[in-house]
Formats: C-alpha cells, structure tokens, sequence
C-alpha cells in the first residue's frame, strides 16, 4: 500500500505557488489579492480562516478578513462584496461558509463575480466546469483530482465511485472524474448497495462526514482510496473511511489527518493565483 501524503504534495504545491507569485508580482508591480468575508465568531470557521491566511501570507499573496458580527445584516455583506467585485487589488473573494441563517447563502454566491469566486461555488462556475470549460474549480475536489493525479497519469476508462453528491465536494469531484473519462458512479444515502458499488471502483473518493464508512471488504486491491471526512470522535479526528482496514487492501489510500485537508488550502491560493493571471491577462 502506498500512502498519499498530502501534507507532502501540498507543500510542494505551495512552493511552485509561491515562485509563480513573485513572477506575477514582478510582471505586474502587484501581488494577487485574496479577501476573506467572516460572520460570526464560530470556532471552526475561525480556524479555517486564520489557516487560509496564514497560508496566504506564506506564498506571498495580499491577503485580507472582513469580519462581521453574526448580527449583520444580509445587505452590508451584500454591499461589502459589491466593492470587492470592483476593487482591482482584489482577485479572490471568499465568503466562509457557513452563514448565519438569516443571511441567505445562495443570494451572496451568486453576488460575488464569477471571476473573483475563488471557491467555483457561483452557478457560473458549476457550469463551466460541467460543460468542459474553463472555470474555477472548488478547491477540496481539485486537491483530490490533484492528488490522484500525481499517483497515476492515465484515468482514462477507469471505474471511479464517488460516495457523496454535496455541490461542496461530490458533484464537482464526478465532473472532473469524468473529464479523465473515468467511468464514474456517484452515491449517496439514498444508495441501495453502497458496498457493492465500491467493490467495483479502481478509484474511490469518499465525501461523506460519516466516520470511517467505507469498510476493508469494501474495496478490492489495486483501488485508489481518497478520503475527504474529517469527522470528530472520541478517538479523534477520523476520515470516512475505515483506515486500519482498507490500507491493508487497497492500492493506495489517503491518511486523515494529512491527506486531503492540505490540498484544500493549497488549491485555494492556487485559484487566486489562476483568478489574478486570467483578470490581468490584456496587461
Ligand atoms: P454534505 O453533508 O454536504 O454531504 C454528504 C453527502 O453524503 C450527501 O450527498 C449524502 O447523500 C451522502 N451520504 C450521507 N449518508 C450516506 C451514506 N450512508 N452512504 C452514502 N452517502 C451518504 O458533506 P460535505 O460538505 O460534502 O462533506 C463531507 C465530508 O467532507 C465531511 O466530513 C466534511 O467535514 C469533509 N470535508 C473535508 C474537507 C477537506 O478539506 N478535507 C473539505 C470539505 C468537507
């Protein structure tokens, strides 16, 4: 069993970004420009995004929070984005999921610039990428479609099984499964036979937030097991899929922690990076 160091991977990933950044900053006289818009003061989010900055900073990218508190009303986020929309010095604008219920989700995605969404969240970008053109790419399927990728070139005419269909990770992880011309299966809590289904898959990409899921007699030897979880248990963080026993099977298995949650953060400078060189590309 070969395991998938994403850690590893990311880093890499990130060194290539940090290069490309000081290229674009001297061709340009200015650095790409990540925005962050948090509401709220919930723990994770504020995790994630501390991360998402730090992370910036390192490969040489402007980077900026907007916090609000959870009480702001849906407008002023609105109007904030506007702004940003219009702002030169910002190629990137995320807005940390999730919102506070009063703020609808949708109506803010859909107000940041196709071309400023770094997280490939607005219906511009899902269509895009699902009729084969250029688009930003949510950031957790691209690192997985990284991932795979650095293990093996050819995905062509592979059975690729996709256990969850969120827009966050299983739908965009099909669409570019099926781009490779993968064979692909897409399953969810609805699915009559989940094992039997994956006992067809060479390649498995486990999206899911049920803790380890996805069992040793699950998979056949020779598949590629990627696993996005990151769920909380009493022995800790654990992924979906079942990791004792299915890297004694398969081919090659992503670890959690280490595994794709780096990629996530890489591929989301990566796409400030792409959004900064296609909004400068006339100059
Ligand atoms: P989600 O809740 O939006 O979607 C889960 C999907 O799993 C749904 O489509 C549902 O149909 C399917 N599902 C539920 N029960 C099932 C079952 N018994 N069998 C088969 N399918 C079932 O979740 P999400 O946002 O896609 O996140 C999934 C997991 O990935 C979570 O653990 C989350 O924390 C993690 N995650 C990790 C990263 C990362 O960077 N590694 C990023 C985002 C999410």
């Amino acid at each position: 069993m070969i395991l998938i160091d994403g850690k590893k991977v990311a880093a890499e990933l990130r060194e290539e970004l940090k290069q490309e950044v000081s290229e674009l900053k001297a061709k340009h006289n200015k650095a790409p420009g990540l925005t962050v818009i948090l509401i709220g003061d919930m723990v994770p989010s504020q995790i994630y995004v501390r991360m998402k900055e730090k992370a910036a900073n390192e490969v040489g990218l402007k980077s900026e929070v907007i916090r609000y508190p959870e009480a702001v009303e849906e407008k002023a986020v609105l109007n904030k984005i506007e702004e940003l929309n219009k702002d030169e010095s910002v190629s990137g604008i995320l807005v940390q999921l999730p919102l506070p219920k009063h703020i609808d989700k949708q109506k803010v995605i859909e107000t940041i610039a196709p071309a400023k969404d770094v997280d490939g969240f607005h219906p511009i970008n899902v269509g895009n990428l699902s009729s084969g053109y250029e688009s930003t790419i949510p950031c957790t399927p691209l690192g997985c479609y990284l991932l795979i990728k650095k293990f093996e070139k050819n995905l062509s005419g592979k059975n690729a099984v996709v256990v969850g269909r969120s827009n966050l990770n299983g739908k965009p992880m099909t669409q570019l499964l099926l781009k490779e011309n993968c064979t692909v299966t897409i399953t969810h809590s609805k699915t009559k036979d989940l094992k039997g289904e994956c006992l067809k898959a060479d390649i498995i990409v486990a999206a899911v937030g049920i803790p380890e899921l996805v069992k040793g007699d699950w998979v056949k030897k020779d598949t590629i097991v990627i696993d996005v979880g990151i769920n909380k248990t009493d022995k800790g963080i654990v992924g979906d899929v079942a990791f004792d026993e299915v890297s004694k099977v398969a081919k090659a298995i992503t670890p959690v922690p280490g595994g794709v949650g780096p990629m996530t953060i890489a591929c989301l400078l990566k796409n400030t990076i792409e959004c900064f060189k296609r909004l400068n590309s006339q100059n």
